[in-house]
């Protein structure tokens, strides 16, 4: 087990086979930031590099702490617990993209040594809520009913439409 550098030439250490694992502060997440309340704290990061029986190289990793996300209702501070695993498959260029076995992630390499932070915050983005939204009003600090979803008024309704149609012939 080694600790986890900032950055990893990932093809070559997947082609050595090596396990890292390390802690990385939130505030280096530079493309999850823009979503956060907070940039403290750490996530743990696990990271397997290696090569499967088919000569594919990969980077399995888990991902592990918290977030806090800004609740859309109340605006206020939402804690995300995130418990995140993933299998990216490795590959050179675009063009091996359709021999990747289903069970990857196709991960494009085009520039070595890679970011570590980059990568866990990609992974990060793809399991955050699109609408960020505290479970409940126990925890929610608006009242639930003053939240209004938003809605368009103006959608009508499409019988409506055809109704009024058959009026204009
Ligand atoms: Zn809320």
């Amino acid at each position: 087990m080694d600790h986890l550098p900032e950055r990893l030439d990932l093809i070559a250490t997947a082609e050595a086979g090596r396990v890292l694992r390390g802690r990385i502060p939130v505030a280096g997440l530079q493309r999850v930031l823009p979503s956060l309340v907070s940039d403290e704290g750490e996530l743990q990061v696990e990271l397997h590099l290696g090569k499967d029986l088919d000569g594919t190289c990969f980077l399995a990793g888990a991902i592990q702490g918290e977030i806090v996300l800004r609740c859309q209702r109340c605006m206020e501070g939402m804690t995300l617990p995130l418990e995140l695993e993933f299998r990216l498959g490795l590959l050179r260029d675009e063009s091996a993209m359709g021999k990747l076995s289903d069970c990857y992630e196709p991960l494009v390499v085009t520039a070595e040594p890679a970011y570590i932070a980059d990568i866990v915050s990609d992974e990060v983005l793809l399991a955050l809520p699109i609408v960020p939204l505290h479970k409940g009003s126990d925890e929610c600090n608006a009242s639930i009913k003053a939240y209004k979803p938003p809605q368009d008024e103006q959608r009508d309704n499409p019988f409506a439409v055809l109704a009024e149609l058959k009026h204009k012939q």
